[in-house]
């Protein structure tokens, strides 16, 4: 752990991150933030959201399935609090989030919420950002009023 001190980075990259693997099912989503807009995958014939991506419609059975931009912003809706650094680098605590998106009752993202973990709470309002790390966009929350 101790032979990737943070001085060994250059001062303005963010803090490693572990990856998802970019599967043909949810490449979509962890690319999206290139533009930075975040998708979600969309039933195109009963129009209901839903995440994580799936072959069939959850409500209706459909396969007929395309990701759509979403506003980017909802509430947090629970949260914990971790205390360990997964990789070298990586500071902790940090907060990871159950955000239900603005779009859709029920529509949950999960994702690392910037900020203190004091600042968080249940009912925050927030809106996405993204950080690139390779070819991989990853989603983070923070409160709309800039805590
Ligand atoms: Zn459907």
């Amino acid at each position: 752990m101790a032979s990737d001190s943070p001085a060994s980075r250059a001062p303005s990259a963010p803090p490693p991150r572990k990856l998802p693997a970019l599967e043909p099912e949810t490449a979509f989503f962890w690319t999206s933030g290139a533009d930075g807009m975040m998708r979600i995958q969309r039933c195109v014939a009963c129009r209901t959201w839903q995440h994580p991506p799936l072959p069939r419609c959850a409500t209706c059975g459909s396969e007929q399935l395309a990701p759509e931009p979403v506003s980017g912003k909802g509430q947090v809706i629970s949260y914990t609090v971790n205390y360990e650094a997964w990789l070298p680098g990586l500071p902790v605590p940090f907060v990871l989030a159950a955000v239900e998106l603005a779009e859709q009752t029920g529509l949950h993202v999960l994702a690392n919420l910037d900020g203190p973990p004091a600042a968080a709470r249940i009912g925050l309002p927030v809106r996405v950002r993204f950080e690139q790390h390779e070819d991989v966009w990853l989603p983070f929350f923070a409160a709309e009023d800039g805590l």
